[in-house]
C-alpha cells in the first residue's frame, strides 16, 4: 500500500488490468483513474497529494468518518484471535452472536433475528429467497411476485438488479428475472407537479394498489422500497407516501421490505429510515453503514411475522454465504455501532447537524441553476434546471450534472451526479464548520457550472 508509484504509473497499471464497477472501460482507460491513497475524518487524498472533501462518505457508507481507531483496533484484535470461521456447520463466533444481539436491540421491536450476508446486493438476494420461502411454508407458493419501483437501487446481483428499477441495468443480462414488477417512483419534481407534495404522496402510493389489483393480490408476495431513494438521486418522498404504502400492504396481506442499505444507521436522523417515515417493515436489508464501510458486511433483519414461520415450521432454509457472519466484519460492525450510539450520532443528525444542513441547503435553493433543494437527515439533493421559474430541465445530452461534477472534482469536493441531480451524503460526524466548508464549495461549483453553461451558449 505505497504511494511509491507516480500517478501516471498507477493509471497505466489500472487501465491495463482493473475493470471498475459501473464504468465505461474504454473511456476510463483513455482518461485515467483518480487514485485515492489515504483518508482521515471527512477528507481524502489522491496520488498527487490533493486533499478532497468526501461529501459522499465513500459510497454512502463511511458514516463515522475515516480513521476511527476503535474500528481499526476491533479488526486487528479479531484478525489475531479468529480471522475466519463459518456459521454453516452448526457453529457460530462471538462477534456474530454479539452483533445479532445488538442489532435486535437497535432495530424496531418486531426485529429479533438477523441473517448475515456480505453486501447489500446479497442481502436483497436473501430477501427474495426468504419471502418466497415464507409463502411456501404457509402453503401459498403462488404468492411469488415482488413489487418494486422504477429508478430504485437494490444492488447489482441478478436479484438485486432485478428488484432495482434502473433501465440501463435491466438492458444488460436479460433482467428482470421472473416474478418482479415495478411501479413509478414517488418523485414529485418529475411526476407530481400538478399536485401538492402531500396529495402526490397518496397518488404515488396508490400506484401500488393499482399494480396489486392488476396482478391479483393472491399472487403478490412483497413490496420493497428504499425509504429515501439513494442512488436514484436522493428522492425524498412526501410524508404521506409511506404510511399509505403501509396501509395498502396491510390491507392485502403483503410483506413490506425496507431496503435500509443507505438509510440505516443514522443517515436520516433515526436509526432506520422506516422510523423516520413511520412504517413497520417485515424485513429490512442493511449493509454499508453497518460497518461504516471499513470492511464488507450486509444482512437482513427478519421480523417476527416471518421468523415465527421460518423457525416455527422447521425445515432447512437452503441458502447462505461463506461470509455470512464473518467474524472480522461483525467485530468491526460492533465497534462501529457502539461508537454511533455512544457519541449520539443519530440524535446529532436529527437535532443538530441535519437541520443545519437543511438550513444551508435552503440558501442553495436560491441559486439560479437550482430548481429543487431537498435534504433528509444527512442526505441532500440539488436538481439543476434550465429555467428556474418554469422548472424546466436541461437536454440530458448536455450532461449538465457531469459538467458540475467535474467542477466539484477540480475544486476538491466529491459530489455525485445522478443525471442533473447533484447529491451528497456526508459522514455523520461532520461539524457545522465542515458543513459550511462543503456548502461554500458547492456554491462555488454551481457558479462555475452556470458560467460554463453561459459560455457555451446552453442557456
Ligand atoms: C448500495 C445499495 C445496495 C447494494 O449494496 P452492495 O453492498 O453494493 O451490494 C442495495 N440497496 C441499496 C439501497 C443501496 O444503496
Amino acid at each position: 500500500m505505497t504511494t511509491t508509484r507516480t500517478t501516471q504509473a498507477w493509471q497505466a497499471a489500472d487501465a491495463a488490468h482493473y475493470l471498475h464497477p459501473f464504468t465505461d472501460f474504454k473511456s476510463l482507460a483513455a482518461k485515467g483513474s483518480r487514485v485515492i491513497v489515504k483518508a482521515d475524518n471527512i477528507y481524502l487524498w489522491d496520488s498527487d497529494g490533493k486533499k478532497i472533501l468526501d461529501a459522499m462518505s465513500g459510497l454512502w457508507c463511511v458514516n463515522v468518518g475515516y480513521g476511527q481507531r476503535e474500528l481499526i483496533d476491533a479488526a486487528t484484535r479479531q484478525l489475531e484471535t479468529l480471522p475466519f470461521y463459518n456459521s454453516f456447520f452448526q457453529t457460530a463466533t462471538p462477534p456474530a452472536i454479539e452483533l445479532a444481539e445488538l442489532l435486535a436491540e437497535l432495530t424496531p421491536p418486531q426485529f429479533q433475528h438477523v441473517f448475515f450476508s456480505g453486501s447489500g446486493s446479497e442481502g436483497n438476494d436473501t430477501v427474495v429467497r426468504m419471502v418466497r420461502r415464507y409463502w411456501d411454508l404457509l402453503g401459498r407458493p403462488e404468492r411469488q411476485v415482488i413489487i418494486s419501483r422504477n429508478n430504485a437501487y437494490h444492488g447489482s446481483t441478478m436479484a438485486g438488479a432485478s428488484l432495482g428499477g434502473m433501465s440501463g441495468m435491466h438492458a444488460q443480462g436479460g433482467l428482470p428475472i421472473p416474478g418482479i414488477a415495478h411501479i413509478e417512483q414517488p418523485f414529485w419534481f418529475e411526476l407530481g407537479r400538478g399536485e401538492s407534495r402531500d396529495e402526490f404522496g397518496l397518488t404515488a402510493a396508490r400506484w401500488l394498489e393499482a399494480k396489486i389489483q392488476e396482478i391479483g393480490a393472491d399472487k403478490v408476495a412483497a413490496f420493497i422500497g428504499e425509504p429515501v431513494q439513494g442512488a436514484g438521486g436522493v428522492i425524498v418522498p412526501p410524508d404521506t407516501y409511506w404510511p399509505e404504502i403501509q396501509r395498502i400492504c396491510d390491507r392485502h396481506g403483503i410483506l413490506l421490505v425496507s431496503d435500509e442499505v443507505i438509510c440505516g444507521f443514522g443517515r436520516t436522523g433515526r436509526w432506520f429510515g422506516c422510523e423516520r417515515f413511520g412504517v413497520r417493515p417485515d424485513l429490512m436489508t442493511f449493509a454499508k453503514g453497518v460497518t461504516s464501510g471499513y470492511v464488507p458486511l450486509g444482512g437482513v433483519m427478519v421480523g417476527q411475522r416471518i421468523a415465527d414461520v421460518l423457525i416455527g415450521q422447521g425445515g432447512e432454509f437452503n441458502h447462505g454465504y461463506t461470509y455470512s457472519g464473518h467474524p472480522v466484519a461483525c467485530a468491526v460492525a460492533l465497534a462501529n455501532l457502539k461508537l454511533i450510539r455512544r457519541e449520539g450520532l443519530v440524535e446529532r443528525v436529527r437535532d443538530d447537524i441535519g437541520p443545519y444542513l437543511a438550513e444551508r441547503y435552503a440558501e442553495l435553493a436560491r441559486h439560479p441553476l437550482v430548481g429543487e433543494a431537498q435534504t433528509c437527515g444527512l442526505m441532500g439533493a440539488l436538481q439543476l434546471v434550465k429555467d428556474k421559474a418554469a422548472g424546466t430541465t436541461f437536454d440530458p445530452a448536455l450532461e449538465v450534472g457531469m459538467v458540475c461534477r467535474a467542477h466539484c472534482f477540480a475544486s476538491g469536493l466529491i459530489m455525485r451526479a445522478v443525471g442533473d441531480r447533484m447529491i451528497v451524503a456526508p459522514p455523520l460526524v461532520m461539524t457545522r464548520a465542515q458543513i459550511d466548508e462543503m456548502v461554500e464549495l458547492i456554491a462555488k461549483c454551481l457558479d462555475l457550472t452556470a458560467a460554463e453553461l453561459t459560455a457555451r451558449g446552453w442557456r
